[in-house]
């Protein structure tokens, strides 16, 4: 059986809470929605991150509110003079520090920045379907004309429904993205 899954690519964001927010842009200050992403949105508002070595200027902030996380590329990692852990979105435990500039302030985060590991939302319904199990890690085959590429350690993460757009999604960053010549929205498929 044909397992397609439909790749989206991550570009660098931040999430913050709301305490977070009330500091860098002002005390009851709201993000404006930009754009509705599946289980949430871009926001107008925008960081600055500043490192020891360097700073990356208009990051996205994605809303709605909830914990402080910063997902960067290795590339970018690179330019901050960084090694951020591969890790799964919200297990933030020990990562790296970064300071963030906003209009009204700024905030040195001890913990918070990560490199994002490629993973695959997927529902219930269609993980039944595709013969995949929660925390499974699969190789995904994704063709593109001149850089056909498998990615392995994909991890699966279940979810009743799938809240970020089609019911199997596999996000990767812009590194992962240009190393397999992806250019917007494609297809992959579980290969194994
Ligand atoms: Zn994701």
């Amino acid at each position: 059986m044909e397992r397609k899954i439909f790749v989206d690519i991550s570009a660098r964001h931040v999430h913050l809470t709301r305490e977070n927010m009330d500091v860098l842009f002002g005390k009851g200050s709201e993000l404006t929605v930009k754009k509705m992403l599946g289980g949430g949105f871009a926001a107008e508002e925008r960081v600055t991150l500043v490192s020891q070595k360097d700073t990356l200027q208009n990051v996205t902030i994605l809303g709605p509110f909830r914990y402080t996380q910063v997902e960067i590329s290795m590339t970018d990692a690179r330019k901050l003079g960084m090694q951020p852990p591969i890790r799964i979105s919200g297990n933030t435990k020990g990562s790296a520090p970064i300071k963030l500039v906003g209009p009204a302030g700024e905030l040195d985060i001890e913990e918070g920045v990560i490199v994002a590991k490629r993973h695959i939302h997927i529902s219930q319904v269609v993980a039944d379907e595709y013969g995949i199990v929660n925390g499974q890690e699969v190789k995904v085959r994704v063709e593109t004309p001149d850089r056909t590429l498998v990615f392995e350690d994909v991890l699966c993460r279940i979810q009743a429904e799938a809240p970020f757009g089609p019911p199997a999604t596999m996000h990767i960053d812009t590194d992962e993205a240009n190393a397999s010549g992806i250019v917007g929205s494609t297809y992959g498929y579980i290969v194994d």
